[in-house]
């Protein structure tokens, strides 16, 4: 009997354990993030969702904030 409870324990260690490192693994493999300047939340890069002014590029959450950053770029690049 206790053998038994030992042994679920050592699964119960192990599949946490690896867990924890399929985890780690995958937070390594996040693409960087960058911050929409216009709302301020971090935005994976998107092409579809960038904007090029001055020769940097600038990500978004969505073609709204784009726009938007298009429109008046200065008012939101002065925030950064
Ligand atoms: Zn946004």
């Amino acid at each position: 009997m206790r053998r038994s409870i030992v042994a679920i324990l050592l699964i119960a260690v192990m599949t946490t354990a690896s867990l924890t490192a399929f985890a780690q693994a995958k937070k390594a493999e996040k693409p960087e993030k960058v911050r929409d300047v216009v709302c301020g939340i971090m935005v994976d890069k998107d092409p579809a969702l960038s904007v090029k002014h001055n020769g940097d590029t600038y990500y978004f959450c969505s073609k709204t904030d784009a726009e938007k950053f298009k429109k008046e770029p200065e008012k939101y690049r002065k925030k950064k």
